[in-house]
């Protein structure tokens, strides 16, 4: 493989906490090392405009502490297609990139898998708030967002302890109960529902009226976006079935995305920037970096892709034990 001179990052899904500190990892550690640096907007939309640019160590400066990313991100319908891809290739030859570091989640680790395979270069660093991606214990905004959702946990009990209320919360997550689950321990939740774990509108109602009986004087039900109850037909469903409480819902939404990544993700995003300039110039490619312990390490792009991550059951049953 010839040397890389110029790496590109891009930043490509849904954008979470700790993408800029990434960013701003990758471009010093290649620039400390003497290499090239080009910015490409817009995840691989933009790589199909040829919308990039040089980046230098200034214009990376004070972006570590700031959510969202400088890059912007976006979803891209023709880079999934062939043609798509030879054209992103011929762009990506046309400017000299000889590396590519994505940051993103599980789709956009696909599309750098098919770069991969036509030649290119290229690592991949986890970075996604619903943390469903085989290969990491963490991707870059997911303790962010736990934090976020267990402040917002802790408002809205004080409002729910006052007036004895049932407070509904959805929380993100599509396919993957993980934050659901996470802040159902942190948070003290009562129930949490996940696609996981699927549950009847009956049992989540005779929970919450267990809880009222047993003199509580409100009750947190977590709901992932992706349960097989809806939130709001659970709670007119309660509403309906008195179990005690009145019922509230709050739909956090894409609060969960925003915000200044915590201390955690900053490291771990300093950290696998690090990692993964230092992987291409050491000649890896098709490779993510991933959490293994406390290691930050490459993995199989090819396994990041195929492998489902399990379901943390353990921490389900744990939420339950001690909502007693
Ligand atoms: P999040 O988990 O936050 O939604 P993501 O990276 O999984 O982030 P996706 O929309 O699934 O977000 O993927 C981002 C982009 O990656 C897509 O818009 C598409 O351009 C590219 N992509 C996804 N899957 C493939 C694929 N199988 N082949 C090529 N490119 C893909």
């Amino acid at each position: 493989m010839s040397e890389i001179k110029r790496i590109a990052v891009l930043t490509s899904g849904g954008d979470a906490p700790g993408m800029n500190t990434c960013i701003r990892a990758v471009a010093r550690c290649a620039l400390y090392n003497g290499r090239d640096v080009i910015g490409i907007r817009d995840g691989y939309e933009g790589l199909l405009l040829g919308a990039m640019g040089p980046l230098d160590a200034r214009e990376v400066g004070g972006i570590i502490q700031r959510g969202g990313t400088i890059l912007g991100t976006a979803r891209s319908e023709e880079f999934r297609t062939e043609a798509g891809q030879l054209k992103a290739m011929q762009i990506l030859k046309e400017h000299g990139v000889d590396g590519v570091v994505v940051i993103g989640g599980d789709g956009s680790m696909r599309g750098a898998r098919a770069l991969a395979a036509r030649g290119l270069p290229i690592v991949g660093v986890p970075a996604t708030i619903d943390n469903d991606m085989w290969g990491t214990n963490m991707a870059i905004g997911v303790d962010t967002a736990l934090n976020t959702i267990s402040d917002a946990i802790d408002k809205l009990r004080d409002t729910a302890s006052s007036h004895r209320r049932a407070f509904l919360i959805e929380t993100m997550g599509r396919n993957c109960g993980y934050l659901a689950v996470m802040a159902g321990v942190i948070g003290g939740a009562e129930v949490v529902l996940i696609p996981e774990a699927p549950v009847t509108i009956e049992e989540v109602a005779a929970k919450v009226e267990d809880a009222y009986k047993r003199g509580k004087t409100h009750s947190i039900v977590i709901v992932s976006e992706g349960a097989n109850i809806l939130t709001t037909e659970l709670a007119s469903a309660l509403e309906k079935m008195d179990v005690g409480f009145s019922t509230r819902i709050t739909i956090l939404g894409h609060i969960q995305r925003g915000g200044r990544p915590t201390a955690f993700d900053r490291l771990l995003a300093s950290r696998m920037g690090v990692k993964a300039v230092d992987a291409l110039l050491a000649g890896q490619t098709d490779v993510m970096m991933g959490l293994r312990g406390r290691e930050v390490e490459p993995v199989p792009l090819a396994d990041v892709v195929t492998r489902q991550r399990e379901a943390n059951l353990d921490y389900y049953e744990m939420a339950k034990m001690l909502a007693f």
